[in-house]
């Protein structure tokens, strides 16, 4: 039987899991139809996407790149959007079956929400939508019978293992986690981080962002959240492992003592494509582990003393309502500043901290209080950045 073709939507394809997509859709070009494309404001690329890849419209976020895009795609018969509001609508188009949402940050979580909403099934690759709005996301799941895939190499390695397994005989599930540059830096050193050591991560290629959020392990913190709504287990039965070479993606253990895992080479395309072409192990010719030349792997209990976030994310899920926003948005805001250079690498979880601490959580929260919170988060942080 002919599988059907994805009638798929990425959003930030012009990132590095976007373009890693793309390249997913290059190797199955028979399987895939693009409906969209959206870019935040590399213009020139996003360009580039849409005359190979041929999509129905492209949405860019920066509206003064509007004219530049429309009259280079003038020719191609592509509608244009730009702006929050063409990205929105972009994400609820039901002429795609698929959306992949590779947006980085808060920005994302909305247009997983819209494409949820109208029934589109869901590759998330976008962490913060089920960090600030997991249990909104859930229920609308259901209302609307939406499914998420998870991208992020953990969640795909938990959901491989997962496949024709009963949640009631899991005893646990492990996020390995590579532990990031600074494992082995005692924290006395930390304040001299300076924003090029962070960048340096030892074995994902990925973002600025998210390269900072390894460096002081919130990313595995947000992690363990995500697991908690993407397989529906509360926070005692998620653990972290700490495992440099990033080769085992993670494990589950079921109740008689045996562990499954899932093992592969630090390499997006694979977990990419799985969501993507779900429930498919599709044939492709990326680089494949060689376990012989591999040497020995390696395996720690991450430190909480030194890396703080891994407490607060813990917090923040164990309080609910909209606690996790606030780490979420007050991390964000954290990490762009010490990219700009604004604040050394300790004051990460110090601002996360202090505006948890701050905060009144509302249980149950609805939409409107998720933004109302991401609001009130960056305006707290502001006297403290200025
Ligand atoms: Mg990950």
């Amino acid at each position: 039987m002919e599988s059907p073709i994805k009638l798929l939507t990425i959003l930030g394809s012009t990132g590095s899991i976007g373009e890693n997509a793309l390249r997913v859709v290059e190797a199955h070009r028979e399987r895939f139809s693009i409906v969209g494309l959206s870019a935040h404001s590399n213009a020139e690329r996003l360009i580039e996407q849409a005359r190979r890849f041929h999509p129905r419209i492209v949405n860019i976020g920066d509206e003064s790149k509007l004219d530049e895009v429309k009259s280079a795609l003038a020719p191609e018969s592509i509608q244009v959007t730009a702006g929050r509001i063409g990205l929105l609508e972009l994400a609820s188009r039901d002429d795609a079956t698929l959306l992949l949402n590779a947006i980085v940050g808060v920005p994302g979580m909305e247009p997983t929400i819209q494409a949820v909403e109208s029934g589109i099934d869901v590759a998330l690759s976008n962490k913060e939508s089920l960090v600030m709005a997991g249990d909104l996301i859930r229920r609308l799941m259901e209302e609307h019978s939406a499914a998420l895939n998870p991208v992020d190499s953990e969640h795909s390695a938990i959901w491989q293992c997962l496949a024709g397994e009963k949640l009631e005989e899991v005893r646990r599930i492990i996020l390995t986690a590579s532990g990031g540059p600074f494992r082995n830096m005692p924290k006395s050193e930390f304040s001299k981080i300076t924003v090029h050591d962070a960048l340096n991560h030892p074995n994902w290629d990925m973002g600025n962002k998210i390269t900072i959020d390894s460096a002081t392990m919130m990313n595995k913190g947000f992690e363990v959240i995500e697991a908690h709504w993407l397989f529906n287990l509360p926070l005692q039965r998620i653990n972290i492992l700490v495992h440099p070479q990033s080769i085992i993606h993670s494990l589950v253990e079921f109740v008689d003592g045996s562990i499954k895992a899932q093992l592969g080479v630090p390499d997006m395309k694979v977990p990419i494509q799985y969501a993507l072409l779900y429930p498919e192990h599709a044939s492709a010719d990326w680089k494949r582990l060689d376990l012989t030349s591999l040497g020995e792997l390696t395996f720690e209990k991450p430190d909480y003393d030194k890396f703080r976030c891994l407490e607060l994310a813990f917090t923040a899920l164990k309080h609910g309502g909209t606690l996790p926003v606030v780490l979420n948005v007050a991390n964000d805001t954290a990490v762009y500043a010490f990219l700009r250079e604004q604040i050394r690498f300790p004051e990460i979880p110090e601002l996360v901290s202090a505006a948890m601490d701050a905060h009144a959580s509302i249980q149950d929260p609805a939409l409107d209080d998720i933004l109302e919170t991401e609001r009130w988060t960056k305006e707290f942080l502001q006297p403290k950045l200025d």
